[in-house]
């Protein structure tokens, strides 16, 4: 395949964006390349600039879930863009959404949507804080909840200890409010918590974690973590950002039964428009401006286009469940023929799937946090990621990704997936 106008397209970005690019996972820096342009979709098809048709295992980072250019998406989103694109006053679109999101998500009575996955973190976080009159919160190594300032610290010198800032500009004195425990490992977590007696406002987790690869609780994990923070008056939230309609209408807490204080989305939610939303019981939602001191506001928040593309991805999940059943059997399909390839061809590897989500580890043992995730050889990883481009199956290009199937792809797709995988590794 050729990607002669992508290069040149990525040049001219290069000097206007930095990087080329407005977010840097879109860029190859861990793959090698130049990024493909897009552009257009439809269904699980990516059309590029080279007019290059790709198989799609991204789905626009998680929302595109039914595919992309979903009909009654792209319907709601003309007709209520012809009324106007944005007030800064309230529409009903907004109740319609929150009722259906309510009516979706277990252990909700009310939610507030803002324009990102970030800007949903960071609020949760406040509100927690504010909730509970305390300062400080647990956030697990290699779970990411957006690009806010208290997310982006690494672990400090020792494992009980603080936290330090992972990107220039990110204050110590932000850092030192950010604990850092392992994903999986519960001793961590018992360790922040004595060694901060009274000082934990919240832990924030991805209940099944999606941005170092797909990684699953084990052990009771989250029961576990619900039973700390009972006892030591922490909130729990659930960034389900990546999870929220995508495992399960009401998201991990439905697929784990379990509750948590504060759930956090995006992603599906807007149906491939910027939305994110915050949500939880009205003992604590209440607390959020303006009924409440905790401030927090947006000037798109709850934008009429976003909120009718949401409405419309929503009503879609609600109506017919037996999408995450066919999307279940998709990814079972696609990991039990990977996995026949890889073995056939001695690759070294671990595959972990739930749901639409799966993740291809070339690592021996199991990946269950950060540490097992990084011990992956990343030559194969980047070998496999252009052998797979190369014959039309777009990945993630990082190591660190799950993939997120969609229900536009069908089990040829998956079988040309399946094969390119072969055919790569068959090469060497
Ligand atoms: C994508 C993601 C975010 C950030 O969402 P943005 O819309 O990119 O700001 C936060 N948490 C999780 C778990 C995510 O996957």
């Amino acid at each position: 395949m050729l990607y002669q106008r992508s290069s040149a397209l990525f040049k001219e970005a290069e000097k206007v964006i930095p990087g080329g690019v407005n977010s840097p996972v879109r860029a190859f820096n861990a793959v090698g390349g130049t990024p493909v342009f897009v552009k257009e979709a439809k269904g699980a098809y990516l059309f590029d600039e080279d007019q290059n048709k790709l198989i799609d295992y991204i789905a626009s980072w998680g929302p595109m879930i039914l595919g992309h250019a979903f009909d009654p998406v792209v319907e709601a989103i003309i007709n209520k863009a012809k009324q106007g694109t944005s007030f800064g006053m309230p529409t009903e679109i907004e109740t319609k959404i929150a009722e259906l999101t309510i009516k979706m998500v277990p252990n909700i009575d009310k939610i507030r949507f803002v324009n990102s996955g970030t800007e949903a973190c960071m609020s949760a976080v406040r509100l927690a804080r504010g909730y509970t009159k305390k300062e400080k919160i647990i956030k697990f190594a290699g779970c990411y909840h957006g690009h806010s300032d208290s997310f982006l610290i690494q672990a400090g010198s020792g494992a009980v200890t603080f936290g330090t800032p992972n990107s220039p500009g990110v204050t110590q004195g932000t850092a030192k409010d950010t604990l850092l425990a392992k994903f999986n490992d519960l001793e961590s977590v018992k360790a922040l918590i004595n060694a901060n007696k009274d000082e934990i406002a919240c832990i924030i987790i991805e209940p099944v974690a999606g941005n170092m690869g797909c990684i699953l609780p084990q052990n009771n994990f989250l029961h576990e973590l619900r039973t700390l923070c009972d006892a030591n008056n922490i909130l729990l939230v659930f960034d389900e950002v990546m999870t929220g309609f995508r495992l399960a209408k009401g998201g991990v807490q439905e697929l784990y039964n379990i509750k948590a204080d504060i759930v956090c989305f995006g992603k599906v939610i807007g149906g491939g428009l910027p939305v994110g939303a915050f949500a939880a019981k009205n003992e604590i939602m209440n607390y959020l401006a303006p009924n409440g001191p905790v401030y927090q506001a947006g000037t798109l928040s709850g934008n009429p286009l976003a909120m009718a593309a949401g409405y419309a991805m929503l009503s879609e999940l609600d109506a017919n469940p037996e999408i995450y059943t066919e999307l279940e059997q998709k990814t079972e399909y696609l990991h039990k023929g990977l996995s026949k390839v890889l073995n056939k061809h001695n690759v070294e590897h671990t595959i972990n799937r739930i749901g639409s989500m799966i993740s291809v580890h070339f690592a021996k043992d199991s990946v269950i946090d950060f540490d097992t995730a990084a011990k992956g050889n990343n030559q194969t990883f980047k070998d496999f990621f252009h052998g797979m481009l190369d014959q039309g199956i777009y990945i993630a290009p990082s190591a660190f990704e799950s993939w997120f199937l969609n229900n536009a792809l069908s089990y040829k797709d998956l079988d040309e997936t399946i094969s390119a995988c072969d055919h790569h590794f068959s090469k060497k």
